[in-house]
């Protein structure tokens, strides 16, 4: 087992693998995950910071979830923020 925090209620939490998000709030998880996909959809070009505005979400949301590795920019067109 390891000791995870989660990145929303910042809960502690034990899970088999390495986790971000505890199991309350994985359906926010879910949910922003895929409204970050549909704007890549219409907008594929976007960067972190327009996706964030676009969508009224903090900019390090989006980035945390290129840190995970869940979203990528194959175009090239993504500037990562420091
Ligand atoms: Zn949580």
């Amino acid at each position: 087992m390891k000791l995870n925090q989660c990145k929303y209620c910042f809960k502690m939490f034990n899970s088999p693998d390495t986790r971000v998000v505890c199991n309350n709030c994985k359906p926010l998880d879910e949910a922003l995950f895929s409204s970050i996909e549909e704007y890549l959809k219409k907008y594929p070009n976007s960067n972190a910071i327009q996706i964030a505005e676009g969508l009224e979400i903090p900019t390090f949301e989006v980035v945390r979830f290129i840190d995970e590795g869940r979203l990528q920019f194959s175009k090239g067109k993504f500037e990562r923020l420091k």
